[in-house]
């Protein structure tokens, strides 16, 4: 069960074995990067036309939890790109009666500090398409030169039928995906499983220079060129949800294996979705509910402690009521903890901490590895904090703990929840950002005569505390 080229890393570093479910290989397979000690990561992000909705704060949740676990352990790179052009920007903006640039900038921007909200650490690079528009000119160049790609009427297209392994990550073969497609016949293309790699610019759309005229790249060849030119011919983790299996991380394997000859990603990992009360949750269904608006509602951590409640793997079903309970489970672990804070501000005895409890939590902080380290089983690790809150109420009955073994219990809540974290820090309040992105946004709405909105905001801020008053200066806020 170990991968071709390993390294010596789990040798060298304090790592556990950590055990990861490939899509690919469909089994765990033991994590070992391809360079010792270092692991680069790379997770599809958003394309940026909109807030972020609940189901896309799954993978930035599941996968900030991935990057914090393997941080402790590795140095990481931790990759996540912004699509920041393409159909559904060009027609955003078109609707809006905005530029592309400005769209995205904007959302970017938004997805920022959704991210910061919900307690996601920055990762460490946000390649944009716009800016690497050499790299994925030169990519495509390379596949024409080389007989895997073809121009056709200004598009250019990938040869699907050159790269034998396509459809090894969805386990699909070529012949069954060619008997399957129902792919309408495109006469650009030489064969329906063909897919794009630079698109020819229509009159008016944003547009780059290129060997074949003015247009703009295809989705799939922005993540093969900037996952290269960032992390290199081979990354260790590539992430995303399911629905990216295929065709998106096929077509990325296809494009990136015919020019480097070399395996792209080690390791496959993609969550399975998020629904809303029990629905898929879709524009046409009106059911969509942005991260902003939830976490304005809700305590990011509620949000997170639901989302990882759940295993990756599995269906998330996301409910109100999922929510309430999170939040009462969360309330048990702060209880335990403002106790323990108290108890600590207060202790008297510097007795030495009992052995057997001490051995008790060290079997608890061993569950908790071993379950993080067995694919990430976020629901197991967080049962493991709750035998800490038990250890912990047991110790804290009497008022008498020493404080070396209050220290002990405190340490491992904090270093829990450096993987997970869902629990709140002094300082964790509502920013004033947020409350003034949210009045821009009143502001806003009502310029565009959406009073709804307007009143839903205004009720919003109400029900967090705060008062809006209209002055002639503009409005003023404060907390109740
Ligand atoms: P998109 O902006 O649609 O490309 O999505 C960004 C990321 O969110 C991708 O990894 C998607 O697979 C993921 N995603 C979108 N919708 C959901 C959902 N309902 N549940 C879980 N993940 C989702
Ligand atoms: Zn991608």
């Amino acid at each position: 069960m170990t991968k071709p080229e390993q390294s010596a890393a789990a040798a060298e570093t304090k790592a556990p074995a950590i055990y990861i479910y490939d899509t690919m290989a469909r089994r765990k397979e033991r994590f070992e990067p391809l360079v010792p000690g270092k692991v680069t990561m790379y997770v599809c992000g958003p394309t940026v036309y909109d807030l972020i909705h609940i189901g896309n704060a799954r993978p930035l949740i599941f996968f900030d939890v991935v990057h914090r676990y393997l941080k402790q352990f590795y140095d990481v790179t931790y990759a996540v790109n912004f699509t920041d052009v393409d159909d559904k920007l060009i027609r955003r903006a078109e609707e809006t009666g905005r530029e592309v640039p400005e769209l995205a900038e904007r959302n970017i921007e938004d997805y920022l500090t959704d991210a910061k909200t919900l307690k996601a650490l920055p990762a460490t690079l946000h390649p944009r398409v716009t800016e690497n528009m050499q790299e994925i000119i030169a990519f495509i160049e390379e596949l024409v030169t080389r007989g895997f790609a073809y121009e056709s009427g200004g598009d250019v297209y990938f040869r699907t039928g050159t790269f034998p392994g396509y459809g090894k990550l969805s386990h699909q073969n070529l012949e069954e995906l060619q008997f399957g497609s129902r792919i309408a016949v495109d006469e650009r293309k030489a064969s329906p499983l063909d897919f794009v790699l630079w698109k020819a610019a229509k009159p008016g759309e944003i547009s780059w220079p290129s060997p074949w005229g003015e247009g703009r790249p295809g989705w799939h060849i922005e993540c093969s060129a900037m996952a290269r030119k960032y992390l290199g011919d081979t990354i260790d983790i590539h992430g995303g949800g399911m629905d990216l299996t295929f065709p998106h991380h096929e077509c990325e394997i296809a494009q990136s294996e015919a020019i480097t000859g070399k395996p792209f990603a080690r390791y496959w990992m993609h969550n399975a979705f998020l629904n809303l009360n029990n629905e898929k949750m879709s524009k046409s269904l009106g059911n969509v509910v942005n991260a902003r608006e939830l976490a304005a509602r809700h305590k990011p951590e509620a949000i997170r402690f639901l989302m990882l409640s759940t295993h990756y793997r599995n269906p998330l079903n996301f409910t109100e009521e999922g929510l309430e309970q999170a939040r009462n489970g969360l309330e048990r672990i702060e209880n335990c903890r403002s106790n323990l804070k108290h108890l600590l501000e207060n202790a008297t005895s510097d007795a030495p901490a009992p052995a057997d409890v001490l051995q008790r939590l060290d079997a608890i902080r061993g569950a908790f590895h071993a379950k993080m380290s067995d694919d990430f089983n976020t629901p197991d690790a967080i049962t493991a904090v709750f035998e800490l809150v038990a250890e912990a109420n047991a110790a804290m009955a009497g008022g008498a703990a020493p404080a070396s073994l209050l220290r002990e219990i405190d340490g491992l809540f904090k270093e829990m929840d450096a993987v997970l974290g869902i629990l709140t820090e002094e300082g964790d309040d509502l920013l004033d950002d947020d409350i003034e992105r949210l009045i821009e946004e009143r502001t806003a709405a009502r310029k565009a005569r959406d009073f709804a909105r307007a009143d839903e905001i205004r009720d919003l801020l109400s029900s967090l505390g705060i008062v809006l008053e209209d002055t002639p200066q503009g409005i003023r806020w404060k907390r109740k």
